[in-house]
């Protein structure tokens, strides 16, 4: 995706007010991220680790959602799947939880969705990341097709939050 500056990501939230946005914490290394590898930029906040931001462009547009989204549970070690990127881990999948944007926001309507607990769905797709013996299933389709497939997932649960 192309490289966003802490305006357009800010900008960019739709389910958070004006306020808040305003206070929520942004990476301080937005230009050193690997943007050229990204379909979306996932980030925790650094005082508040369970609450986690991710940007994307839907349409060519930045969009942006706030969610609570608790670190990965290690115990157990149970093998879960990323619903965005279809990656396999051992206890690094979290549930990511979005509130819903305006009324049904304020009303307590959440959305949410089993994403890698690293927000690192693109690095996984290109292999960037690993995540270990068979995280990743042997396809026959092409990187681009992943891709899409991806993004296709991501979009429909940012279209559930933006209602
Ligand atoms: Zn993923």
């Amino acid at each position: 995706m192309r490289q966003l500056t802490e305006q357009e990501i800010r900008a960019a939230f739709v389910n958070r007010t004006k306020g808040e946005v305003k206070r929520l914490s942004l990476p301080r290394d937005l230009a050193d991220r690997p943007w050229d590898d990204l379909d979306y930029l996932g980030w925790r906040d650094a005082q508040a680790p369970d609450r986690a931001y991710l940007v994307t462009e839907l349409d060519g547009r930045p969009t942006a959602l706030a969610a609570r989204c608790p670190a990965p549970a290690f115990w157990g070690a149970r093998r879960s799947m990323c619903s965005v990127c279809l990656t396999t881990h051992v206890g690094g999948v979290s549930l990511l939880v979005a509130p819903r944007a305006g009324r049904a926001g304020q009303q307590g309507n959440t959305v949410g969705i089993y994403i890698c607990g690293d927000l690192s769905c693109s690095l996984y797709v290109r292999g960037k990341k690993d995540a270990g013996v068979g995280a990743r299933l042997h396809e026959t389709i092409t990187l681009e097709e992943k891709i899409q497939r991806m993004m296709a997932n991501l979009s429909a649960f940012v279209a559930k939050v933006s209602g």
